[in-house]
């Protein structure tokens, strides 16, 4: 029986139980079996998978790997990979090889992580469903008639349906957590400047992060340890000394003082995902912790601060992609006006379209101060509303998610409806703040997460309050019906 976390499949590498070779083909042989279901994956690289585990092997029979030598993964294909198609999900860049690795990608190769190919993902990151992608919607493993959440949906469906241990992903207002949670894994945002953004293709650059997505706590940690750290080449990097995610995972939590915000538990919170979130922290509460509630009183203006800075970032970021450097050309152009709206209008989907008019015009110099400045002005409140609650309490905690996970194509006709799923995940991005969602129940057969957010680099504590739900609870294990 092959192990199915990092930490359980690191053992018996180490140990000599199966070779990073076998494990590897047996990935592979689940994709090719449970992905043609679920399309989690863009690009399956086989054979560079198969040579890298070779690699690996090597390495661990002369005793010199590191703890995750030899171990499979996948990337969200947003991280460029030399010689690898990265499409970030859209027609625009289905034609792009990368002449370099993502910072991230080059430190997981050097740890000896074996990849196994590109997860499929709403197209520049923008969704919160997957539906956006250009290769077509992903499935969730718990019901294929639902969304797997977004826009790291195949980063969280792979994992889920053990069509890979651990997968990367990236967050800018939810990304990591809200499919984490519709999938029932644990996934972390990092804090922002924690991870390289380098090489990772850039949305909303003062929101994006990219973090780890696993099965449990334990191997978020493990993960971070490889992928956290200064990178020179990312000018809002930060300067820390490198630190062990590990070292408080035994940690016990008595006298652990949790916030619960008022604003997260008020309507629109289905009640059963009420129950969940109150039920973990009833588990919480018997480990030693205390509770405490919190206000968060700009907590309301997240979602339009979010989307009004994330729009004008991408109108931006996504100004490069204009028919002439990399990425899609269109046939015959007339002439160079002709080349840069065509091939724009042709490579860019819906959403991405709606974005990039709705950034431009907050930017815009009649409009400025109305939207743009008016939203960085609540993104400050925001977070000096978590800098207050952070005084009294070491995390907070609450839903990742209003709902479980939805059916394909209900919200698709409706883009604030489906905005609204990141309700209580962007503050933390527009704060800067980490945050993890961890599995807490099943409701109705879908997974419901619960979400904790952290002081500034507090990552090891939230890594601390999962692993010890974890080793009280087996949320975090419950296999979904299709893998
Ligand atoms: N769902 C949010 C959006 O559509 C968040 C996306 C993300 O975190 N990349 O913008």
């Amino acid at each position: 029986m092959f192990a199915e976390t990092v930490t359980a499949i690191a053992a018996d590498l180490k140990a000599g139980r199966y070779s990073s070779a076998d494990i590897t083909e047996h990935y592979l042989a689940r994709i090719a079996e449970f992905d043609p279901g679920l399309n989690s994956y863009i690009t399956v690289c086989a054979d560079e998978a198969r040579a890298a585990a070779a690699r690996a092997d090597a390495l661990l029979a002369r005793g010199e790997g590191g703890p995750l030598t030899g171990v499979p993964y996948a990337n969200k294909d947003i991280f460029c990979t030399r010689g690898i198609r990265t499409s970030c999900a859209s027609r625009m860049l289905d034609n792009f090889i990368a002449p370099y690795d993502a910072t991230v990608v080059e430190k997981l190769t050097g740890a000896g992580m074996v990849m196994l190919g590109k997860t499929n993902m709403d197209e520049f990151a923008m969704g919160s469903s997957n539906e956006t992608s250009w290769y077509g919607p992903v499935r969730n493993p718990w019901d294929l008639s639902r969304v797997p959440g977004g826009s790291s949906g195949g980063s969280a469906a792979a994992v889920a349906a053990r069509l890979a241990p651990v997968a990367t992903g990236t967050d800018t207002g939810g990304s990591i957590r809200q499919p984490a949670a519709l999938c029932g894994i644990t996934g972390l945002k990092p804090t922002y400047g924690r991870v390289s953004r380098w090489g990772m293709i850039a949305f909303a650059s003062s929101l994006d992060q990219g973090g780890p997505m696993a099965l449990t706590a334990a191997d978020l940690a493990l993960l971070m340890n490889a992928m956290a750290g200064h990178c020179a080449r990312d000018s809002t990097s930060v300067e820390r000394p490198a630190e062990d995610f590990t070292r408080l995972l035994a940690q016990p939590l008595t006298g652990l003082r949790i916030g619960l915000p008022t604003q997260y538990f008020a309507a629109g919170l289905d009640p059963a995902m009420r129950e969940a979130v109150d039920a973990a922290v009833g588990v919480l509460r018997a480990l030693g912790a205390d509770t405490v509630s919190v206000d968060l009183p700009h907590a309301g203006y997240a979602i339009p601060a979010y989307y009004v800075v994330a729009s004008a970032e991408c109108s931006s970021n996504l100004s490069r992609y204009d028919g002439v450097r990399f990425g899609h050309r269109c046939d015959d152009p007339r002439d160079l006006t002709d080349l840069y709206t065509r091939s724009r209008a042709e490579g860019f989907g819906a959403e991405v379209k709606r974005r990039i008019l709705v950034g431009t015009y907050a930017l815009s110099a009649g409009y400025y101060d109305a939207y743009y400045g008016k939203a960085q002005q609540l993104r400050r409140l925001i977070q000096q509303d978590f800098t207050r609650a952070f005084a009294g309490v070491d995390v907070i905690l609450g839903p990742t998610t209003p709902t479980t996970a939805f059916e394909l194509g209900q919200k698709t006709d409706d883009p604030l409806t489906m905005y609204l799923s990141d309700v209580y995940t962007t503050a933390a991005n527009l704060a800067g703040l980490p945050a993890l969602s961890m599995p807490a129940g099943l409701i109705g057969g879908l997974p419901a997460g619960v979400q904790l957010i952290g002081n500034y680099f507090d990552e090891t504590r939230l890594l601390n309050v999962a692993h010890q739900y974890q080793q009280e609870t087996a949320w975090h294990l419950a296999r979904p019906p299709h893998a």
